[in-house]
């Protein structure tokens, strides 16, 4: 495995993947201490790197993520492309729990807070394009043979709302505004791409739907037996890992116009101007 160097980065949570493809766990170093969780490797023909999930050690709400941390690993293995996998909530009524989603861009409802090393120049990360488009299109042609379909515009809000999942007011709103995914996590880990340069794309699959949740506190109050309202997150994994596997099929390296090119560095910040000092 020496001198292995990834192509991409994917973050997912699939024990099956590792094991048949017989990846190799690898301690990547970072700024913030080791994450033990990277796993490396051919599937297919792509070299990869596989980060076990978001979460360093424990569970914990997601406003305690360490994003800079799993982004820093991307970017310490000097890869290029990442690619996130999520469990997300559903908003419109009409996508029921199971269906899948590669995401188009993002909706931020609310506020996050990255740590700055103040050695380093400040810049706001442009996400006029959140999204890599050339990693999505790869994505979206990777769905040609699934036997589940994909919506592949997908619009995800960022909910802040921990340690809670969002109330029907909440999803009214989002549905009315055209969104069609929640989640926690999505981004800042877009931004911090972004801010890395690193192309981004997500893939995305709904744990609940707006009309199951209903119906489930509808049995209770009812004093009926209450039906799981949620699909377990390990079938639900399974079809973004079956998307994910389809992309690496016909993985192939291509060079990105934009997402490398995105920055807006301020070099020159002063507090104010010289001469204003007596
Ligand atoms: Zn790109």
């Amino acid at each position: 495995m020496e001198n292995f160097q990834p192509k991409i980065a994917i973050i997912m949570r699939d024990d099956e993947i590792i094991k048949e493809f017989n990846l190799k766990r690898v301690t990547v170093n970072t700024s913030f201490g080791p994450v033990h969780r990277c796993y490396e490797g051919y599937i297919y023909n792509v070299p990869v790197l596989i980060i076990y999930g978001r979460f360093n050690g424990e569970k914990v709400p997601s406003s305690y993520i360490n994003h800079e941390q799993n982004i820093e690993v991307v970017k310490n293995r000097n890869i290029s492309k990442l690619i996130g996998t999520f469990v997300v909530g559903g908003i419109n009524p009409e996508m029921p729990q199971g269906s899948v989603h590669i995401v188009k861009d993002l909706v931020g409802m609310g506020p996050y807070k990255i740590h700055w090393n103040q050695n380093q120049p400040f810049h706001n990360a442009e996400m006029y394009e959140p999204i890599c488009p050339k990693l999505t299109n790869m994505l979206i042609a990777a769905t040609e043979n699934l036997d589940f379909p994909v919506k592949k515009d997908s619009i995800y809000v960022t909910f802040y709302g921990y340690p809670r999942i969002e109330t029907k007011a909440e999803l009214d709103f989002y549905h009315r505004q055209g969104w069609d995914i929640v989640g926690q996590t999505c981004d800042p880990e877009a931004t911090l791409a972004r801010l890395n340069r690193i192309c981004y794309a997500a893939v995305c699959v709904q744990i609940d739907d707006p009309l199951g949740r209903s119906e489930y506190i509808g049995t209770l109050k009812e004093k009926k037996e209450a039906k799981q309202y949620v699909e377990s997150i390990k079938s639900c994994r399974k079809r973004t890992s079956k998307l994910v596997l389809e992309f690496l099929k016909k993985f192939h390296e291509e060079e990105c116009e934009t997402c490398g090119k995105l920055i807006r560095k301020n070099n020159n910040f002063r507090e104010f101007p010289d001469d204003f000092y007596e």
